[in-house]
């Protein structure tokens, strides 16, 4: 099922170029989407069936006339992969000689939740002069607590997946730093559950800036999967429903500047557009 957040915080369920507001039938408290969120993610493990046929009704938009917000609509913490795929360590120690070991040696490392954006929103550029990075990843929300979570049990508790742009300025700061600043974690277009998706790990994903192709990957190649990732932020740390992780970036990453559009693809998840623009005065 691909659920979608919209226009006033309304809930909705993707079906091709449809999207059925559920927002009634669901009880969503638009006051409170996160609470709602959760609540709507526990709620389907049990009415999945309920739920689909909800699909039928004609209270429904366009989907080209909304607008789509972030699917998570806030989140408790971001773990994000850092050198998750080789091609991507050798580039970074190509043009930075700064990435001598990989995920296994250093695991994953947190974001601002307060960096979470949505597919229509733009990406702000906090400061002139740095540069400042795309990088293409798939992400996925965890839809209940839990600790110690092996790979083999991983699957229960990932809720659903999107394509997510982990935004990062180059620099000498500390990494979380660099990754936090408001609109760097976008993600979208909308949340595919993961009983939608066959494999994600055998995922072909794209990015473009403008109408150029930068990268172009597929998640077997994976340092960490999507499982692994979850069992190693779950070694003696708790995830809570809503937490989200970004797997990680392969090789292409590159610069974004004022006025250009960036583009993303996931296989079986989707795609959204943002535009880039400045922060700062000029
Ligand atoms: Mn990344």
């Amino acid at each position: 099922m691909k659920l979608a957040i919209f226009n006033d915080n309304q809930i909705g369920i993707v079906d091709k170029e449809r999207i059925v507001d559920i927002t009634e039938n669901v009880k969503w408290d638009k006051t409170k989407p996160f609470d709602s969120f959760v609540q709507l993610m526990e709620y389907y493990e049990t009415n999945k069936e309920e739920l689909e046929s909800m699909k039928q009704s004609e209270d429904a938009y366009s989907l080209s006339e909304v607008k789509l917000q972030a699917p998570v609509p806030a989140t408790g913490k971001i773990w994000a992969a850092p050198v998750n795929y080789l091609k991507h360590q050798e580039e970074m120690n190509q043009q930075f000689n700064n990435a001598p070991r990989t995920i296994k040696d250093i695991q994953l490392f947190l974001k601002s939740p307060s960096s979470l954006s949505g597919p229509s929103d733009p990406i702000v550029l906090p400061m002139e002069g740095s540069r400042t990075d795309h990088e293409a990843e798939l992400g996925f929300v965890v839809g209940k607590k839990g600790r110690n979570i092996k790979t083999s049990e991983a699957e229960d508790y990932i809720f659903g997946y999107f394509a997510l742009l982990d935004i990062s300025v180059r620099g000498n700061e500390e990494r979380s730093w660099r990754k936090s600043f408001d609109t760097f974690t976008p993600i979208g277009p909308y949340l595919v559950t993961s009983d939608e998706i066959d494999d994600p790990n055998k995922l072909d994903f794209k990015l473009w800036v403008n109408d150029e192709l930068r990268q172009d990957g597929n998640t077997r190649h994976l340092i960490y999967d999507c499982n692994k990732c979850l069992e190693a932020v779950t070694q003696n740390m708790t995830v809570y429903p809503g937490d989200i992780i970004a797997t990680g970036t392969p090789e292409g990453v590159g610069p974004i500047q004022e006025g250009d559009n960036v583009k993303i693809h996931v296989q079986d998840v989707g795609e959204f557009t943002v535009p880039v623009i400045a922060g700062y005065q000029k």
